[in-house]
């Protein structure tokens, strides 16, 4: 059997600068257990920002979560700038030992591992949200589907097709309802051994939305963050205008296929690109449908959501992922009031929800279908 491993991570969506040219988005090639450097050893960039109203431009990366992660903070002075970013390389620090199944001591692994725990309360928020984004999706996103996301080997350097006996087995695992939470007491017990968690597919954008509460509480002027291409913005640039964030082309890494031009918010995606690898002549990603056990296998090679809340956006993206294009336009039309949303196909089609029609630009030929609130 031919194996690649392409577990890489990818920056799908780029900052761009603000004179208009792309920062190249950056492909990253991560080991799928990388470690955290210490926070004190980041190195922090300062620039002149050119806006009068915060001078100082603030850039740092971290390596956590499995991923590459991109600050960036506009202050009034170089202290500020600093405090903000050390505050949030220690919130990562912290998200990173709590919710890693990689991690023996974190909340997710000992749950794994025994069967039983007690969360601290950013698990339990996150289990929360998860519940709720599951029942509003229908199941697709699922918290539960560890088992399987391990049977293809995804938690590890060699990841392979399990056989389908051993999808059937794993299959009753990932019930959620199985999945006993007592919310008052954050207690989280299985019901059947072999059950686990994963908030690979919600941790991220829950830790973009922590670290805009911090941007927040240090009263930085602007800002954002990308982690492994998941962005949330912020504010504005510091002179108001909104800034410019490149939707990654899913078939070249270092380009974009379109920008969007927001503040405010989190834009996140998933895409079948984003970890994935190659075994007797086909291409298996890391989205699971919990109806099969196996990787999505739909048109969509990509997912962006766009919407307040973080949280909220990296667990509709996977679940979009999932649904396909019809259902996922059908869903939206049901929740137009919480999200946008950029679907983008393997045969390169770009839909584009009405509510980015005024802040999507396409780039080069690649003109979006605007879809509509009535059908
Ligand atoms: P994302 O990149 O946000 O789409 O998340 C993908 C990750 O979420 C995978 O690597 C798995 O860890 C996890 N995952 C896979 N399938 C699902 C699913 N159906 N529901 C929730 N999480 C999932
Ligand atoms: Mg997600």
């Amino acid at each position: 059997m031919k194996k690649t491993l392409a577990a890489f991570l990818c920056l799908s969506l780029a900052i761009l600068s603000a004179c208009g040219t792309a920062h190249e988005p950056s492909s990253v090639t991560a080991p799928a257990h990388s470690s955290l450097a210490a926070v004190e050893d980041i190195t922090i960039v300062y620039n002149d920002s050119g806006y009068p109203e915060a001078p100082v431009q603030a850039d740092a990366d971290m390596l956590a979560m499995d991923t590459v992660m991109h600050f960036r903070v506009y202050a009034r002075t170089r202290e500020e700038a600093e405090s903000t970013l050390r505050a949030s390389f220690d919130e990562i620090a912290r998200l990173d030992r709590l919710m890693s199944t990689n991690r023996r001591d974190s909340d997710l692994a000992r749950l794994n591992r025994i069967g039983h725990a007690v969360f601290s309360k950013d698990s339990a928020y996150l289990l929360r949200r998860s519940l709720e984004i599951n029942e509003v999706t229908g199941g697709y996103f699922n918290v539960a589907v560890y088992p399987l996301v391990k049977a293809w080997g995804f938690t590890t350097a060699e990841p392979h097709v399990p056989s389908e006996q051993e999808i059937q087995a794993l299959l009753p695992l990932t019930h959620l309802e199985q999945v006993h939470f007592d919310r008052e007491r954050r207690e989280v017990r299985f019901a059947h051994n072999g059950m686990g968690l994963d908030f690979g597919g919600i941790a991220k954008g829950y830790a973009s939305q922590r670290l805009m509460e911090i941007f927040s509480r240090h009263s930085t002027v602007s800002g954002l963050v990308s982690l492994g291409g998941n962005t949330q913005l912020y504010g504005g640039k510091p002179d108001g205008s909104p800034f410019r964030v490149g939707v990654q082309d899913p078939a070249a890494a270092d380009r974009y296929i379109g920008i969007i031009r927001t503040k405010d918010r989190a834009l996140i995606t998933s895409g079948i690109y984003q970890r994935f690898f190659e075994a007797n002549g086909r291409t298996y990603h890391h989205i699971i449908d919990p109806a099969t056990g196996a990787p999505a296998d739909n048109s969509l090679a990509s997912a962006t959501v766009i919407c307040n809340d973080g949280t909220t956006a990296d667990a509709l993206a996977t679940a979009l992922m999932i649904m396909g294009k019809e259902q996922a336009i059908a869903f939206w039309r049901q929740h137009s009031d919480l999200f946008e949303m950029v679907l983008i196909e393997k045969n390169r089609n770009v839909s584009i929800t009405a509510g980015l029609e005024d802040c999507y630009i396409p780039k080069d030929d690649v003109l979006p279908e605007v879809i509509r609130r009535e059908a």
